[in-house]
């Protein structure tokens, strides 16, 4: 299933408040668009094959619940860290610094490619035991990390294979931090991203009730282009 570019999407689906394209998937656990669904089990039994067992940390979210993380942030009722993981005295920082502190960790409600349900966040349980917390973090993924293995094993199948998956925020480009183990289904997601412009993203923070609001929209034209514009796939 691909987008074609010149199909309108309701800003509705772009911004996580409809989720009609929606289904319930049992195993992984997740809720993605359903054009992903199947994509996403022949990844599962690739993995299989190689010996994982490849799970989802994350998939669909709703504008909602992303707006209460940011709000949670934004009124210290949730630590803000800082580029190295560590808590921050927002008491100190600006509107304009505390939102782009912020920015570095979360998606902006509206803007976060988990909206789309076109996206997921993954792990590989073979090699932990039932009691470890995934944390989703670069370390975790690299060297002596428990989820290395699965992700050399990810670089190979993303770049050889015709998964359709990518991987959207594979390197720093100024804006997200790194996260390898976040996946995008490309034939899909590149149509929502072409969609989502700055003029939604700006007429749905106008009318959510969003704090920072006056901080966010004085600089949306840069949060636009350093948090959401990132590459197709
Ligand atoms: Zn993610």
């Amino acid at each position: 299933m691909t987008n074609n570019p010149n199909t309108h999407i309701d800003t509705d689906l772009l911004c996580g408040i409809d989720n009609k394209e929606l289904m319930e998937v049992p195993s992984p656990r997740c809720r993605l668009h359903r054009g992903v669904v199947g994509p996403l089990l022949h990844l599962c039994e690739a993995a299989r094959d190689a010996g994982f067992d490849l799970q989802v940390a994350s998939s669909y979210r709703t504008f909602d619940r992303q707006l209460l993380i940011w709000n949670n942030k934004a009124s210290g009722h949730r630590p803000v860290l800082d580029a190295a993981g560590r808590p921050l005295d927002i008491s100190c920082l600006s509107e304009r610094d505390l939102v782009f502190a912020i920015l570095h960790w979360s998606a902006l409600p509206g803007a976060s490619r988990h909206h789309w349900g076109t996206d997921l966040d993954i792990y590989d349980r073979s090699l932990i035991s039932e009691d470890y917390v995934v944390q989703l973090t670069v370390a975790e993924t690299i060297d002596a990390g428990p989820f290395a293995p699965f992700h050399a094993w990810l670089n190979d199948i993303l770049e050889n294979n015709n998964t359709g998956f990518y991987r959207p925020y594979a390197l720093d480009l100024g804006g997200v931090s790194p996260e390898p183990w976040h996946l995008s289904y490309a034939p899909l997601a590149n149509g929502y991203a072409q969609q989502l412009t700055e003029s939604v993203l700006r007429e749905r923070i106008e009318t959510s009730d969003i704090q920072l609001k006056h901080a966010i929209l004085d600089n949306l034209t840069e949060i636009y282009q350093r948090f959401v514009c990132v590459p197709l796939g």
